[in-house]
């Protein structure tokens, strides 16, 4: 099996290697190297990409005590630089780490046990076998961050078999062989596989950014170092909107949209309230007239509130009473009543004159008119 360079020193980015063999397996191209940095997907991480020589290497997996690269194309055997997305497996890095400190701390406080991670493009999230109120999470998290600015030593060791009984460690297994624990002095010791920073300062900042209940436990979505840096990025640029928007300073601006959404609530009231006695003051300056009424209101007044005047108008015409709300820009939504005429059999009819659709019953219909406002008068002129 290969030398397994990413356990010498997990921040090997660029190595030279020999291709010892290179088969086709139907699918891509499998590649063993003597030596390898790339380290292979496992233990919640994906696997490292980037180039044996100019190929591109795009997954790596451990099989048969094999290390096999997948590539799209062909290496003949012989000497290469190799080098690996370092951005990427350096930001894997960071979020494993912060995992490791948070999951420690969680299982010293609470006794629970991480039971998922998934290390994603651009977020974390960890399982847990047991509840946690948001305070308890914003404990953990700023445990965490004192972990991360106390800049301690995380370590990794092979420990010979008969010692492992000894090790107090999470993610125990029936396994003995290779069981490789790492420690985050102070805060944790896990058996993992996977390579981490050197020390906790690196990982830059934990944030847990969600949290929910999932399976009788908690799942919580965390983003650490470069994750976490482009996120407050991105917050702060929403706050700085929201706060000039609004004229508020950046750390009032919840207390700013509560009272914005609260104004419009209130705004809204007033409007419908004044809506209201617009309507009812047209309805009683209403006369009984031979022929039809035909009301037009800006479209802020909605169908439901132009039905309440059509009902009184209805009984006082011996034809229809229409109503229409909406410019000759943005077209009209119309409600029409009468005590007289079937408006069910003449819908169509009248929406053809108005270039409109709709329907209803017979003593109301309701639908829509392109036709400007001229045509529609003309229309109901008595
Ligand atoms: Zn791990």
């Amino acid at each position: 099996m290969a030398e397994k360079l990413y356990y010498i020193d997990s921040y090997i980015k660029d190595f030279v290697a020999v291709v010892k063999s290179c088969v086709y397996d139907g699918e891509r191209w499998c590649v063993e190297l003597d030596k390898t940095a790339f380290f292979p997907e496992g233990g919640g991480q994906a696997a490292d990409s980037g180039y044996i020589g100019n190929v591109r290497v795009f997954d790596v997996q451990e099989k048969d005590r094999k290390i096999l690269h997948y590539t799209e194309s062909e290496i003949a055997e012989g000497e290469y630089s190799c080098s690996i997305d370092w951005e990427q497996r350096f930001r894997r890095m960071q979020n494993h780490s912060g995992e490791h400190i948070v999951s420690g701390l969680i299982n010293k406080r609470f006794g629970y046990d991480n039971v998922g991670f998934h290390l994603a493009e651009d977020y974390v999230t960890l399982d847990f076998n047991g509840e946690l109120t948001a305070e308890d999470i914003a404990d953990i998290e700023f445990a965490a961050n004192k972990a991360v600015w106390e800049n301690v030593r995380i370590y990794a060791v092979f420990p010979e078999p008969e010692m492992l009984d000894s090790i107090n460690y999470r993610s125990k297994l029936e396994l003995t062989e290779d069981v490789r624990i790492v420690t985050v002095e102070g805060y944790d010791v896990c058996a993992c596989c996977a390579p981490h920073v050197r020390r906790t300062g690196e990982i830059g900042i934990i944030k847990i950014i969600d949290h929910m209940k999932h399976r009788g436990g908690v799942r919580l979505t965390m983003l650490c170092g470069s994750d976490a840096y482009k996120d407050y990025a991105r917050k702060q640029e929403s706050a700085a909107e929201i706060s000039a928007l609004l004229s508020a300073k950046r750390d009032d601006i919840a207390t700013a949209v509560k009272k914005f959404y609260n104004d419009l609530q209130n705004e809204k009231y007033q409007t419908a309230e004044l809506k209201k006695s617009i309507l009812k003051a047209e309805s009683e300056k209403l006369t009984a007239i031979d022929g039809n009424y035909c009301f037009f209101y800006p479209a802020a007044f909605d169908i439901n509130s132009l039905r309440t005047l059509v009902n009184e108008a209805m009984k006082l015409c011996s034809g229809v009473a229409a109503a229409f709300s909406g410019s000759d820009e943005t077209g009209y939504n119309y409600v029409m009543g009468s005590a007289n005429i079937d408006l069910r059999a003449k819908s169509k009819e009248i929406n053809a004159a108005i270039s409109g659709r709709g329907g209803g019953s017979p003593e109301m219909i309701q639908g829509s008119a392109k036709a400007v406002r001229a045509t529609l008068e003309d229309y109901f002129k008595n």
